[in-house]
């Protein structure tokens, strides 16, 4: 799955704080994705992100 940064990703499974869209900030080994809802920052590996995503919105 082609992420790049900039994208937003729609989550199967949401944030704690209910919200479901994620920013991608970084992408490697590592994505670092933040919540569009709360603002929380997280790190996630690659293989758990590509398995969560529902949909990848590009403008
Ligand atoms: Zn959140």
């Amino acid at each position: 799955m082609d992420v790049k940064v900039g994208d937003r990703l729609e989550m199967k499974k949401s944030h704690p704080c209910g919200g479901k869209e994620f920013l991608v900030l970084r992408v490697g080994m590592d994505f670092k994705i933040r919540c569009t809802k709360c603002g929380h920052e997280v790190m996630v590996p690659r293989n758990k992100i590509e398995k969560n995503i529902k949909k990848i919105q590009r403008d």
